[in-house]
């Protein structure tokens, strides 16, 4: 088995972001939908409703490892044929009744009736006149796109259209764009800026309601944490309201100092202040994980996540002692690829299920950093793995905080006793 893999060298040959999955692969990648329930998901003051067969529904009930409120039209087949208009209308407006609290709508339009061309505009404008409040039409087929990428790209347009133009703020305000609040970050990041004098309006869509939504243009600052989602969003942002942006990370101690400086210079806060917050974070961040350097040192660790986090966690990883011997995004935009290879000079995009298994017979990772799905095959050949969306017990991961429970994280996965029940890794 050995001699075959080595005898081909190209294991993970560079694979450019946005491309098609070839036919036959058994890709990660989600579907355009999902990517939109992804975005939209959490939002609240809003009815999310799926027009589309139940399954569609079920797919998307979970968002980020948390339930997300969801209702179906449950489209069958003489309705696939003739269309379901009717029971989009009267969905729409038992949903209205059920929550009169909610400021609008989200109405997906999945595989089936993207197929059929239902007219659901014409339905979300009638309802829109008969409640008195917007329904937005998130068109996001499942075959519409390569990826999950196209409706994050679509979820976000329909974003723009909630908010309205307001006076900015006087006091430093800033908006979190393209902060998904996956294991709890939002609450770290708002205390760390909270320490330098900044106030956080929302973070989109870790925490967002659409009340928020429609006010963020107050905010004097963006900060773009996920550029493969947002990047788009912060340029019409700028464009429609004159609200600039800026691409921060707060994965690292490298990167969040950076981060911290820019946004001190931004609103031309105390140098000193932003320096003390930098230094006390530190000491803290090396005082504690001093007890559990040695067991990083040379530890060989192989990233499968979305493209986004190839480069921060690896940069993570890098600052505690190990090697980043191998990443790959699930999609993504070719400036992530970009910046992992700071880390590492093997990156690819889009493995399938046989190239991963390869992978990891080849570069014989110590730890492997991947999502849910693609946890248990590393697992099975006796591989520590951290996962993502990390279980409630672990994380966040962001801020100095987050780099303690990162090592924490990382020191407990490794030495997990079950590990030495196996005796050693099978490969
Ligand atoms: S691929 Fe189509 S049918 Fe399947 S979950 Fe996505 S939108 Fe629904």
């Amino acid at each position: 088995m050995e001699a075959f893999l080595f005898s081909h060298p190209e294991i993970w040959p560079q694979r450019s972001c946005g491309l098609a999955t070839e036919p036959g692969s058994m890709s990660q990648r989600s579907c355009v939908y999902f990517g939109a329930r992804y975005v939209l998901g959490p939002v609240r003051e809003a009815i999310h409703l799926v027009h589309g067969a139940v399954g569609c529904g079920y797919y998307g009930k979970m968002v980020r490892g948390t339930p997300a409120p969801l209702f179906s039209t449950d489209m069958r087949e003489h309705e696939v044929i003739f269309g379901a208009r009717q029971k989009l209308y009267k969905a729409l407006v038992e949903a209205f009744a059920l929550n009169p609290e909610a400021r609008g709508a989200f109405v997906y339009i999945t595989c089936v009736t993207g197929l059929i061309g239902e007219d659901a505009l014409t339905v979300a404008e009638e309802v829109a006149q008969k409640i008195g409040k917007p329904v937005k039409v998130i068109s996001c087929p499942g075959f519409s796109g390569s990826s999950q990428a196209k409706g994050h790209s679509v979820s976000y347009k329909a974003l723009l259209e909630l908010i309205k133009p307001l006076p900015k703020a006087k006091e430093p305000v800033v908006n979190l764009i393209g902060e998904y609040n996956v294991g709890g970050e939002t609450k770290v990041l708002k205390d760390l800026l909270g320490q330098i004098g900044v106030k956080v309006h929302l973070s989109l869509t870790g925490e967002a309601s659409w009340s928020r939504i429609e006010t963020m243009s107050r905010a004097r600052l963006n900060l773009l944490f996920c550029g493969t989602t947002a990047e788009d969003f912060c340029r019409a942002m700028k464009k429609a309201f004159g609200t600039p942006y800026m691409k921060v990370s707060f994965y690292g101690l490298k990167s969040i100092a950076a981060s911290l400086r820019k946004i001190g210079a931004f609103f031309e806060l105390p140098e000193t202040l932003v320096e003390e917050v930098i230094s006390h974070g530190e000491q803290q961040v090396l005082a504690k994980i001093f007890p559990w350097r040695r067991h990083f040192w040379g530890k060989k660790a192989l990233i499968v996540l979305g493209a986004h986090r190839l480069g921060p966690q690896g940069k993570m990883l890098k600052e505690l002692g190990c090697e980043v011997v191998a990443a790959a995004s699930i999609f993504g935009k070719d400036n992530n690829h970009k910046e992992a290879t700071e880390v590492t000079s093997i990156v690819t995009d889009n493995p399938g299920d046989h190239e991963l298994e390869e992978a990891l017979w080849v570069f014989k990772p110590d730890i492997v950093l991947t999502n849910a799905r693609e946890q248990w095959r590393p697992v099975k050949l006796g591989v520590p793995v951290l996962s993502f969306p990390q279980p409630k017990d672990r994380g966040p991961y962001a801020g100095y905080v987050g780099m303690i429970n990162f090592a924490r994280d990382l020191y407990k996965c490794l030495n997990a006793p079950v590990w030495k029940l196996l005796n050693s890794s099978l490969l």
